[in-house]
């Protein structure tokens, strides 16, 4: 699995990271639990996000994200479904229980998606 991991409760008191239970920060995944080493789909969905960053080197994976985020939550979705409208999240969920995804993704997947699903 890409990206080295590490657990650091204490990062996810932040605002806004209360319910989270893992955030890729390239090159990091960094996990709330211990456990969390061995679920490979969450494992896998965090792999995908590091994909993304690398391939936009980095930062402007963030805004990018960001301005997703605000753009969906402008045209009126909750903070829900604003998240799982954000490009990156939606291949994240497609591909996250899919064994090698990450061995065959095309460059730039996540803005190749079609309009149907998350
Ligand atoms: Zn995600």
């Amino acid at each position: 699995m890409a990206g080295r991991i590490i657990c650091l409760p204490i990062f996810f008191r932040l605002p806004g990271l209360r319910k989270v239970q893992a955030i890729a920060l390239w090159p990091f995944i960094f996990i709330r639990d211990a456990r969390s080493q061995s679920d490979r789909v969450l494992l896998r969905h965090e792999a995908i996000h590091l994909r993304q960053q690398l391939e936009l080197c980095v930062i402007p994976f963030y805004l990018i994200y960001l301005g997703e985020f605000l753009w969906h939550m402008v045209r009126g979705k909750n903070g829900h479904m604003a998240y799982r409208s954000i490009s990156f999240e939606r291949e994240a969920y497609r591909f996250e229980t899919v064994e090698g995804y990450l061995q065959d993704r095309p460059l730039f997947a996540s803005f190749r998606l079609g309009k149907s699903g998350m």
